[in-house]
Order: structure tokens, then C-alpha cells, then sequence
């Protein structure tokens, strides 16, 4: 049981995802795939991909690889491969069995931070996963918003205490992914007039709504300063560079940082409801910055499946079917007003901004594959 919590908790990164049932034994990931029928519109990406933002179980190859072919995503990074002695040998053994497929990105142990030692044996950490092949360094939010800084307050994403690490990570050619913040909803009273209200129930612990966290754009400048610092690093920002539902201010980082990338996991919903031709020309405009991403993971269980987000039940097979259909139609389609692919994460829709293939193709996957040193055609 502890070893199978255990990588329940790798799996959720955080562990702040609810509990949920599991009382449905089938496997409900390759049951809607095999019943979608084949030339349904968007019933795969139209062109070979990468997703950069994935958590995968080191138990769930089979699946996840069925799962991968079925989209045709070549790639797939599991940003929950730990470090060694915490998950980085299963997910490296995971690497070996996918033919290469499934790319690990490994962590440090956020817990005592600003300890006497604890950057040292970061750097340490880091070392010991690009020694065995690792290129890339998962950060996540707990970094702003829960590890402390060892002096009794809360460790800033831009806290100089970091500097060596990431510097570390820079002259090892790491690339860095890194979640800072969240939905900024999530920093809003959590009452019902929360449009995040469906996600926020279901997981009332996702709320930074208590004073005692700090504000949605200061958790973004601190991440900001951190990216222009390091510009010898290379960082993906996390889902849509950790503010969606601002791509200006995306923008205006991307303009002033050229070592910055961003990924598009779990944030369709938010960014897919701004104006499409807005959207639509910030792909165009930064379409070599841009990496599809989803926020995908595959449990130890049959039915242990996140689609961006969870609710309080595994996904049906419609909702399975669902989000990768909404998720395929937003970039290559130009339809209005659709269901989106998360349905926990607001009651709206979005609007499809018609990429054309020469950007579908770089978005994908292209960009990823040359920023990670992948084979690709
Ligand atoms: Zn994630």
C-alpha cells in the first residue's frame, strides 16, 4: 500500500489532487479510443506531436503508449520521474521500455529548503539525473507557493538562495519546466461566483484565496525575474507560461527573454475563450516558442486517468473523447463557440484559431524535438 501511495503521490506531483473513487475497473482510456471511429474530424492531431506535460506512472507503459499512437503524439515528457532513489530509476526503466518515447524530467525535494546542506544537495540531485541521461528539470508550484525559504517565510521563485541551482542546471543544459502560480481564479474568494467554482469544490485545497498566500502577479513577477536572470537556461513555462488568462503579459515575457518557451497544457479552456484572431496571431507571431502540452496523466490503475484537471470521478469515456477532440480542434480549427476540453474548468466555450500546418507542425512537435534533442523527420 505505501509503495502504491507512493507513486500516487510521484504521479500527482503535489499531491494536491483529491482522493478520487476508483470504482470502475475498466480500462477507460483504450476503450474510447478503440471505439472512436477512425475518420472522425480531430479524432487524432493532424500532424506528429510532442507532449512536453505529462505524469506518467513507471507501471502505465502499455497503456500510455497505446494512448500516445492512438493521438499520434510521438513524444510524451513525464514531468513526475522524481529523482534517484524517488521514482528516477522506474521512469528511466520506463524511457528504456517506450523505445525512447517517454522522456523523464526530474525534480529536487522541495522539503527543507534553505536547510544547512539543502542546495548542495540539489545541485547534487541534478547532477546525478544529467549523469544518467536526464535533459530536463521539472519545477512545481510548491516553489511560491508552499516550500519555505528555511528563515521561516516563503521561498520566492526569484530568491537568490536558488541562484547556484539554476545556474547548476544551465551549465549542465537542463531545460527547466517550471509552474508558477496557477489559475488566477484560484487567488479569488472560493464561493460560487468562482468561475472556477466546479474545479474549486471538488478540490477546495487548489484555493490560494487565504491571505496567507501570496498574490497571483507576484507570484508572476518573481517567476519573470527568474527566467530573465538565467539567460544562458533554457525554461518552459508551464501551462501557457502560468498566465493564460493574460497573453499580453506572456507576450511581453517571450519578447524580452528569447531562452523562454511555453507550453500550452491544462489552459486551452483559458486561453481558447480570448479572440481567436488575437490568439490566432500570437501563434503565428511566437510559433517557434510554442510546445503542445496536456497535462496528461496515466495512474498505476486502469482508470487513474487526468485530462488537465480531475473532478471527483474518473473520466467517462465521452469525456475522454472529448478532450482530445476539443484539444485537436482549437489549434486546427476555425469553428465558434465549441465545448472545450475540460469541463471542470468553466462553463464556456472557445473558439478554434485555424493554425496553418507549416506553425501546426513547429507547435506540435518540431520545437520540442529540437529543443530536447529528439529524432524527428
Ligand atoms: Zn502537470
Amino acid at each position: 500500500m505505501a509503495v502504491k501511495r507512493a507513486r500516487r503521490l510521484l504521479l500527482l506531483g503535489l499531491a494536491l489532487v483529491a482522493c478520487r473513487p476508483r470504482e470502475r475497473p475498466v480500462d477507460a482510456s483504450v476503450r474510447a479510443v478503440s471505439r472512436a471511429p477512425a475518420a472522425a474530424p480531430y479524432s487524432r492531431a493532424a500532424f506528429p506531436a510532442v507532449d512536453v506535460h505529462t505524469h506518467f506512472d513507471p507501471t502505465a507503459t502499455a497503456r500510455v503508449l497505446r494512448l500516445m499512437d492512438a493521438q499520434n503524439i510521438r513524444y510524451a515528457v513525464n514531468l513526475s520521474a522524481g529523482w534517484v532513489g524517488h521514482g528516477l530509476e522506474e521512469a528511466l526503466t520506463q524511457q528504456r521500455e517506450s523505445g525512447g518515447r517517454i522522456v523523464p524530467f526530474c525534480m529536487i525535494d522541495w522539503r527543507g529548503a534553505g536547510a544547512e546542506g539543502w542546495v548542495a544537495n540539489s545541485i547534487a540531485t541534478l547532477e546525478q539525473c544529467a549523469a544518467a541521461g536526464v535533459r530536463g528539470w521539472k519545477i512545481p508550484k510548491v516553489l511560491g507557493l508552499g516550500a519555505g525559504d528555511g528563515r521561516g517565510h516563503r521561498l520566492r521563485v526569484d530568491d537568490p538562495m536558488l541562484d547556484p541551482i539554476f545556474e547548476r542546471a544551465s551549465s549542465l543544459r537542463m531545460v527547466v519546466l517550471i509552474h508558477s502560480g496557477d489559475p488566477r481564479a484560484f487567488f479569488e474568494p472560493n464561493t460560487p461566483a468562482n468561475e472556477r467554482w466546479d474545479e474549486l469544490r471538488a478540490h477546495p485545497a487548489w484555493s490560494f484565496a487565504d491571505p496567507i498566500y501570496p498574490r497571483w502577479t507576484e507570484i508572476l513577477d518573481e517567476f519573470e525575474r527568474r527566467v530573465l536572470r538565467h539567460p544562458g537556461l533554457r525554461f518552459i513555462g508551464a501551462h501557457f507560461g502560468n498566465a493564460a488568462e493574460e497573453p499580453d503579459r506572456v507576450e511581453s515575457l517571450l519578447a524580452r527573454a528569447p531562452n523562454y518557451f511555453i507550453d500550452t497544457s491544462a489552459r486551452i479552456p483559458e486561453f481558447g475563450r480570448h479572440d481567436p484572431a488575437r490568439m490566432r496571431a500570437f501563434f503565428i507571431r511566437w510559433q517557434d516558442r510554442v510546445l503542445f502540452g496536456t497535462d496528461l496523466g496515466v495512474g498505476a490503475e486502469p482508470d487513474d486517468l487526468m485530462l488537465g484537471s480531475t473532478g471527483e470521478h474518473p473520466p467517462t469515456p465521452e469525456e475522454i473523447t472529448r478532450f482530445w477532440r476539443s484539444t485537436w480542434r482549437y489549434f486546427e480549427s476555425n469553428d465558434r463557440s465549441f465545448e472545450h476540453p475540460t469541463p471542470i474548468q468553466g462553463r464556456w466555450t472557445i473558439s478554434g484559431v485555424g493554425l496553418p500546418e507549416g506553425v501546426l507542425r513547429k507547435v506540435y512537435g518540431a520545437n520540442a524535438a529540437r529543443l530536447l534533442g529528439l529524432p524527428w523527420p
